[in-house]
């Protein structure tokens, strides 16, 4: 699949829940509606589009949410997505999760195939992590990240940098990271959905934190590519790698792969766009999948060029009504 402008799409973002169970400050409202449960897609209608996808050239799969391990069922579609590792017809399937659950589901993804995996982590102060998180224990994910660890799953920590609330502590991430073999990326703060709070006392160019983090670590750009939007650098004195997502400071849709599916089967050509293609009802319109692949086609054939976020004081509302937790990260 070619876009408009020329980029290969193979890359699908499953948002396979818009539940979860943090209520992270810079991604939800403390209250929030979620989607009805029966306009969910089933696992077989999700499993059926992911499938279609990897037909038309997608190698990557990443699950997301919500939070995808807080969705009945789950297993049951990982383990039937691994098919498509067993036959060479995807090179990834992975997730991003906010490791409340992975004590549970490690071994059990492992074994299906997954590889490694994001977990996003803002703060190692517990009482820090409960303010921003709203409800979670740091403790219980790290517990998380150890058993990923064991089962033989590569974790990644994924930080949104917030200003004055983890900007002092970046420093001590990379070095947690460092002494626990993981790399770390660190995330601008998109203005995504009504987080009932202003996004400008939130948001932390990640310009002036590698300059600052330069003052302590030896920064060298490297040519890794995760197949994501994030660049990366070596550190040093750790070893591990370093990844900056920068969709305000630099705006990285020139070498766009990416679509995401929701959890009701929309099909978003762009995470900063509110243009959508609906891909549920071809689904159950026909038990064959020709409606599918045309409504695929036809909207890979109208993904935009790119978003313009931009926050400051004259930006300071939600640039999309569209929450984080509906498309995914
Ligand atoms: N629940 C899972 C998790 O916590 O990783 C997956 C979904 S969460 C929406 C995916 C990622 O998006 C997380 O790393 C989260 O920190 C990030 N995120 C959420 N809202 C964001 C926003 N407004 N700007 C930047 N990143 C955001």
């Amino acid at each position: 699949m070619i876009d408009p402008f020329g980029r290969k799409i193979t890359y699908l973002r499953i948002s396979v829940t818009d539940r979860c169970d943090f209520r992270c400050v810079y991604c939800m409202s403390e209250t929030m509606t979620f989607l009805p449960r029966a306009d969910l897609l089933s696992l077989e209608e999700l499993d059926r589009i992911c499938s279609a996808f990897i037909r038309h050239g997608v190698r990557k799969l990443r699950l997301t949410g919500g939070e995808p391990l807080v969705r009945r069922g789950i297993m049951t579609l990982v383990n039937s997505l691994s098919r498509h590792l067993d036959s060479g017809a995807l090179d990834e399937l992975t997730l991003t999760t906010n490791g409340s659950q992975l004590v549970r589901f490690a071994d059990r993804l492992a074994a299906a195939g997954v590889r490694r995996i994001n977990v996003s982590i803002d703060t190692f102060d517990a009482e820090k992590f409960h303010r921003i998180t709203r409800r979670g224990e740091l403790d219980k994910v790290l517990e998380g990240v150890a058993a990923a660890r064991a089962a033989g799953l590569a974790v990644k920590i994924n930080a949104v940098a917030l200003r004055g609330v983890n900007e002092d502590e970046i420093d001590s991430m990379l070095a947690w990271c460092g002494a626990h073999d993981t790399d770390l990326t660190l995330i601008e703060t998109m203005p995504l959905g009504d987080i009932g709070g202003r996004r400008s006392e939130q948001y932390l160019p990640l310009s002036l934190v590698r300059q600052r983090l330069a003052k302590n670590w030896t920064l060298t750009d490297s040519a890794y590519n995760s197949g994501g939007p994030a660049r990366y650098v070596t550190v040093a004195e750790t070893g591990r790698k370093l990844g900056f997502i920068t969709p305000l400071t630099h705006n990285f849709c020139e070498s766009c792969n990416r679509v995401r599916l929701t959890c009701t089967g929309r099909l978003y050509m762009c995470l900063g766009q509110d243009d959508w293609a609906d891909l549920r009802q071809p689904v159950r319109d026909s038990e064959a999948d020709d409606l599918l692949d045309g409504a695929i086609l036809e909207a890979i054939g109208r993904k935009p060029r790119g978003h313009d976020f931009i926050i400051d004081r004259h930006h300071d509302g939600p640039a999309l009504s569209r929450h984080m937790s509906v498309t995914g990260g």
